[in-house]
């Protein structure tokens, strides 16, 4: 009973291809575990699979004696699927959701390489945090390193959950040089991302420091709600600057540097500290001293030219830091034509000094 129902799976296989009533009969018979017998065209093997080319080409041990490919270890359906494409170049869906596995593996095995691509998208599509350790030991032994890739980051992404299933715990026993690689993997792709937090904290330091430098040229140059050149009458509206977020603040701190006795005393204030380091840092930047408005900007250029040779390296990483974030920064369009106008204000006006109110 079973054997008849074999056999019509068997032939169904065959009758399914479109163009099997025009080829000759066929010359050899794949068996799989099951027992299934699958009558098959040696040519059309031998044209897709050169694995299964060498098998057909090795003689027979009997002149007489049928050829037959046993493909075991795999569900005979799969088989009958594996077949399928070799004359098809096509899977169903239904096929690959039930068999994708064991088709990577033939595809593999028997190097067809348009089925294990086909295996490889259709895996990676159906990956779970329960088949992940499973797919990800058949990649490596199969040696296809996107997928290979795919079930490391998902592992790494639901390690808990990944943990805690039978696949693992096999692995665990089978395997451990397997698992280390992955601890390995999860905890480099752990420093990686706080490597990446550190980087965009300082690159957001620097477009900070970067952006305070423009917020000065604005401020000494077309003035701002309550500072600005001194010939300059202060805006007539009092709301928050439209133009820097960070505006109001460094007007705060230029108020405080011009007025701050603890700074003309000779004390250490934090506040003046930093409103000097502003200032030195725009005359580091600052391309046109010349007619620059903000102050110290020349002292500052004259001073440093004087200690050119002495100056260290560290405030020189930091000037080359914030004028990198600037260039990235000013890579968008409004900003360029904010800096256009800046430059051109720049160029009509003379001041000499500016003004607090
Ligand atoms: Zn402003
Ligand atoms: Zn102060
Ligand atoms: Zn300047």
């Amino acid at each position: 009973m079973e054997d008849t129902n074999r056999n019509s799976t068997s032939s169904a296989v065959i009758s399914a291809i479109p163009s099997a009533c025009e080829l000759p009969e066929p010359d050899v018979q794949i068996v799989t575990s099951g027992g299934l017998r699958i009558p098959v065209h040696s040519s059309i093997l031998a044209m897709v699979s050169p694995v299964l080319e060498n098998i057909i080409e090795r003689p027979l041990k009997h002149r007489s004696s049928e050829r037959v490919i046993p493909i075991l270890g795999v569900p005979c359906d799969a088989v009958s699927a594996f077949v399928g494409f070799l004359y098809t170049s096509r899977c169903s869906e239904e096929q690959m959701e039930k068999y994708g596995i064991h088709l990577l593996a033939l595809s593999h095995v028997y190097s067809v390489p348009r089925l294990k691509q086909r295996c490889t998208r259709g895996v990676s599509q159906r990956l779970t945090v329960e088949n992940v350790v499973d797919v990800l030991q058949l990649a490596r032994l199969c040696d296809v390193p996107d997928l290979y890739l795919k079930c490391m980051k998902q592992i790494a992404a639901h390690f808990k959950s990944v943990e805690e299933t039978e696949g693992w715990k096999f692995m665990q026993d089978h395997d451990p040089w397997l698992e280390l690689e992955i601890l390995k993997f999860i905890d480099e792709t752990e420093s990686r991302k706080n490597r990446t937090r550190r980087h965009r904290e300082e690159q957001s330091l620097y477009l900070q420091l970067s952006e305070a430098m423009e917020c000065l040229e604005h401020i000494f140059t077309e003035g701002c709600t309550t500072v600005g050149p001194y010939d300059m009458e202060p805006e007539k509206k009092t709301g928050p600057c439209n133009k820097y977020t960070t505006c109001h603040g460094v007007q705060m701190l230029i108020k405080h540097f011009a007025l701050c006795k603890r700074r003309s005393n000779g004390g250490g204030c934090y506040r003046c500290k930093r409103m000097w380091q502003l200032l030195r840092l725009h005359s580091s930047i600052c391309d046109q001293p010349d007619s620059c408005k903000v102050p110290l900007c020349r002292q500052f250029k004259l001073k440093a030219q004087q200690q050119k040779m002495s100056a260290d390296g560290k405030w020189k990483l930091l000037v080359r830091k914030v004028l990198s974030a600037k260039a990235i920064s000013s890579l968008s369009l409004a900003k360029r034509k904010r800096e256009e106008e800046l430059r051109e204000t720049m160029g009509s006006h003379v001041f000499k000094t500016f003004r607090l109110c």
